[in-house]
């Protein structure tokens, strides 16, 4: 039979309302063996994630204040258990962690415990097997040993059938508690996914999936149905982000899909993340007919404009000018070139080291004119639908023109999966408005 992971964050795990909520949604799915949690998050606006208060319990420096924060964290899964009715004692657990927090703790070992202490709840509501993620996940050198964690992940969970694992931490070579950076639970849920070779990774959330852009700009916007992970990657670049960005890597290798879910609203599908491959070989199909997949940006990119006569003849021109961004650790986002011209769309960067670049660029690639403008905003219109497909970019344009906005640069990969272009920051929201019009609605 098929198994599943699935991974709940914080929100899902914030109360024993929501705990319940997780139970049903777990027991209700026979395929559903292999859990991974978040520690409890907020339970509504101006609350504290338990990680939080971990953090603040670490950093606390009197051993008053320590026992002050320890007893928040206590009572908050003291009310869980309560509220669910289990007979669970944390209170040995919730020592140990305190006796360690006043002498020898590492950053790493405290905050990781609220996912430890969570899943301990879940794995005895659903009467699963606890497994710590110290005994699964190894770091090596600071970064994820993937293929030793593979091994040992694979051989702890095919024997414990039906399993709850805490996301966010693992163990470094020397047997410590490492903890991946925050939101890291995601990436746990994939680790785990990938080493019981799931047929799915579902990941609950409390958004219904991903917009096709942003719910600031566009009021309700539809959710995208299926996303392969490269349209994802061009999105969540441009700062769509409800998944950890590591968290793609295993799953995507082991061409597992993954399918972000609403604990707070079970029914609705969600995003379903597929591979590009899978989508050209049938395996899934999109229902919808869209050539755009979604719509994403960023505001803020600096251009720096040059000219210099012969420039195309000049080989090595390009070259320097990247040597000098290379130098001053700038990241380059574009660069449409003319024939004798050529722009550098960079992310933002401090006065200081923009003024440096701009005095190297002069000083050894000697411009006829350099240029430089703020205040640019990016929007990428994401699709494999654009694909072979005639008039994608001249809908871009006319939308844009009659929302008269005007684009101040536009550049399309040959992969053809994505139109970028460049409006003045004020243009921003009006553009991303007037496109999401033209293409989905
Ligand atoms: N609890 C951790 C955090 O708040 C990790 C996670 O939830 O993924 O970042």
């Amino acid at each position: 039979m098929a198994v599943k992971t699935l991974k709940f964050g914080g929100t899902s795990m914030a109360n024993a309302q929501s705990i319940a909520q997780v139970r049903d949604i777990v027991l209700a799915d026979k395929e559903a063996k292999f859990v991974v949690v978040s520690a409890p998050g907020k339970r509504e606006a101006g609350d504290t994630k338990v990680t939080d208060l971990l953090i603040r319990l670490y950093e606390e420096p009197t051993e008053r204040g320590k026992r002050e924060i320890m007893d928040i964290i206590s009572s908050r899964f003291g009310e869980i258990i309560s509220g669910l009715g289990l007979n669970l004692d944390l209170s040995g657990d919730i020592e140990r962690i305190f006796a360690h927090a006043i002498t020898d703790a590492t950053y790493d070992y405290i905050v990781s415990r609220g996912e430890y202490l969570s899943a301990k709840v879940l794995a005895k509501l659903l009467g699963y097997t606890f497994v710590d993620a110290a005994d699964i996940v190894r770091f090596n050198g600071g970064v994820l040993d993937a293929d030793l964690t593979q091994e040992l992940a694979g051989e702890v969970l095919s024997k414990a059938k039906r399993a709850v694992v805490p996301g966010f931490y693992g163990t470094d070579e020397k047997g410590n508690i490492k903890a991946f950076s925050r939101g890291g639970s995601d990436v746990s849920g994939a680790i785990v996914a990938r080493a019981v070779h799931a047929s799915v990774y579902e990941n609950w959330t409390d958004v219904s999936g991903f917009m096709v852009c942003d719910p600031r700009i566009v009021k309700n916007p539809k959710v995208i149905e299926m996303v392969t992970y490269r349209e994802l990657r061009e999105l969540s670049y441009m700062g769509a982000g409800v998944l950890h960005p590591e968290a793609v890597f295993p799953v995507n290798v082991a061409g597992i899909p993954i399918n972000i879910r609403n604990t707070f609203d079970p029914k609705a599908k969600g995003t379903m993340i597929i591979k590009y491959e899978d989508l050209l070989r049938g395996k899934f199909s999109r229902s919808e007919n869209a050539v755009i997949t979604g719509i994403a940006g960023k505001k803020n990119f600096v251009g720096i404009f040059l000219e210099k006569q012969m420039m195309n003849n000049e080989i090595g021109f390009c070259k320097s000018l990247l040597d000098i961004l290379y130098d001053n650790g700038i990241s380059l986002e574009h660069m449409p070139t003319g024939i004798d011209t050529v722009t550098l769309v960079i992310d933002p960067t401090d006065d200081r080291t923009l003024a440096d670049t701009i005095a190297a660029i002069k000083e050894n690639c000697k411009p006829t004119t350099i240029e430089m403008s703020k205040g640019l905003a990016l929007i990428a219109v994401v699709g494999h639908g654009m694909n072979k497909m005639k008039g994608t970019a001249y809908r871009v344009c006319k939308a844009l023109s009659d929302a008269d906005i005007n684009i101040r640069m536009i550049d399309q990969g040959s992969s053809e999966m994505n139109i970028i272009v460049a409006v003045e920051d004020d243009d921003y929201e009006k553009a991303i408005a007037s496109l999401y019009r033209e293409f989905v609605e």
